[in-house]
């Protein structure tokens, strides 16, 4: 196998997150001679924490100005990293850090850079990579001659690297020398909502989709938006959920209709939305029409409510089916919750 560079960048409290671990995973799998570079303000704690990795050598790029997501700044620490270690591949986890700045670092090195990967795997020596294209409707397995080739691997694909058990390491890190490029942004802090108050929560076990019939007339011919609010607000409290939505239902509140006010663009699954991976769903008052259920194609286990029995996930596109009052059976299950 070819050599491999892993690029990871530090957190705030110096450590690396899961998603940098699992490109790690990804990395050893592929068996090639690993090189470990880091950016951050300081990265000991980063390089402590993988120090039984195996990684051949730990490079650093350290420094304040290389704490904070910034392009010019996140570009010039991989350039910097990538010459230095002088790797074939460049696998780095997509984080939106990494996903902006190394397509520009791929065209300074005279490389190419493929997004969205979801698997790698090793074919005659050489990486091959697999991603989904058209929306999550192709799988293609695609190979490459150009060097380096960076690779930038989706979260959730791979099982985050481990510490065998054991004392904690310790890395020997060679710092990597890069004059910090002009910047025009100063970052003087971070607002951010309450982590309560987030409602897209990757990691959750549960995704909790709702859909435009919460906002429909009932069977008193009223609308119940408030209680609606209440009823999934409450339930993604309750049970740590993440929240989708349908497009009907985010296209709303530009349609000066009744919305649910925590529900944004940023929510909607399906062909135009986002594909999170889950490990269960749980779909309510959306009809499960084609181009929102594609984007449930990593979801393993599909449930829904649904008024209408013959809604589009009764044709075999959930595991189970609720014909039941979406608004009734989240009453029941907040109390359920509760007690
Ligand atoms: C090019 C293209 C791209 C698209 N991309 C996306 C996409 O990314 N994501 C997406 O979601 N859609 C997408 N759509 C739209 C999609 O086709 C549907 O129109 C949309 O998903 C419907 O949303 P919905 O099921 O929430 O609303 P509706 O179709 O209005 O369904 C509401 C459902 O709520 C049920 N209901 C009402 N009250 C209750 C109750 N009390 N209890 C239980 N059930 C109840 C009704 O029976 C009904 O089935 C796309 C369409 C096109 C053409």
């Amino acid at each position: 196998m070819e050599t491999i560079l892993l690029l990871a960048h530090t957190e705030p409290d110096g450590s690396l997150a899961k998603p940098a671990l699992e490109c790690l995973t990804a990395a050893l799998a592929l068996g090639g001679p690993l090189t470990v570079g880091l950016v951050g303000a300081r990265v000991e704690a980063a390089a402590s924490q993988i120090a039984g990795c195996g990684a051949a050598r730990f490079l650093a790029v350290t420094g304040e100005p290389f704490s904070q997501p910034r392009y010019s700044t996140d570009a010039a620490a991989a350039e910097a990293l990538c010459r230095a270690a002088g790797a074939a591949i460049v696998m780095a986890p997509s984080t939106s850090r990494w996903a902006r700045a190394l397509p520009g670092v791929a065209y300074r090195l005279g490389g190419r850079v493929d997004t969205h990967a979801t698997n790698v795997a090793a074919e005659n020596g050489a990486p091959v990579v697999t991603r989904w294209f058209y929306r999550q409707r192709m799988e293609a397995v695609l190979s490459r001659r150009d060097r380096p080739w960076l690779i930038l691997l989706d979260s959730g694909c791979f099982a985050p690297w481990n510490e065998p058990s054991g004392p904690a390491g310790t890395a020997a890190v060679e710092p990597v020398t890069v004059a910090a490029p002009e910047t025009r942004t100063t970052v003087t802090g971070i607002q951010a909502p309450q982590s309560d108050e987030q409602t897209i929560r990757p990691d959750a076990r549960l995704l909790f989709v709702a859909g435009a019939g919460w906002t429909k007339k009932q069977f008193d011919g009223a609308v119940h938006a408030a209680e609606a609010e209440t009823l999934i607000l409450g339930f993604l409290r309750a049970a740590q959920a993440s929240l989708g939505g349908s497009k009907s239902l985010v296209d709303l509140s530009g349609e000066g209709e009744a919305v649910l006010r925590f529900m944004t663009h940023l929510n909607q699954v399906g062909q135009t939305g986002s594909t999170p991976r889950h490990p269960q769903g749980l779909s309510t008052c959306c009809h499960g029409e084609e181009p929102h259920v594609v984007g449930w194609r990593f979801v393993n286990q599909r449930r829904a409510i649904n008024l209408d029995a013959n809604c589009g996930w009764a044709r075999g596109k959930a595991d189970v089916l609720y014909v039941a009052d979406a608004f009734e059976v989240m009453r029941h299950l907040n109390r359920l919750l509760a007690a």
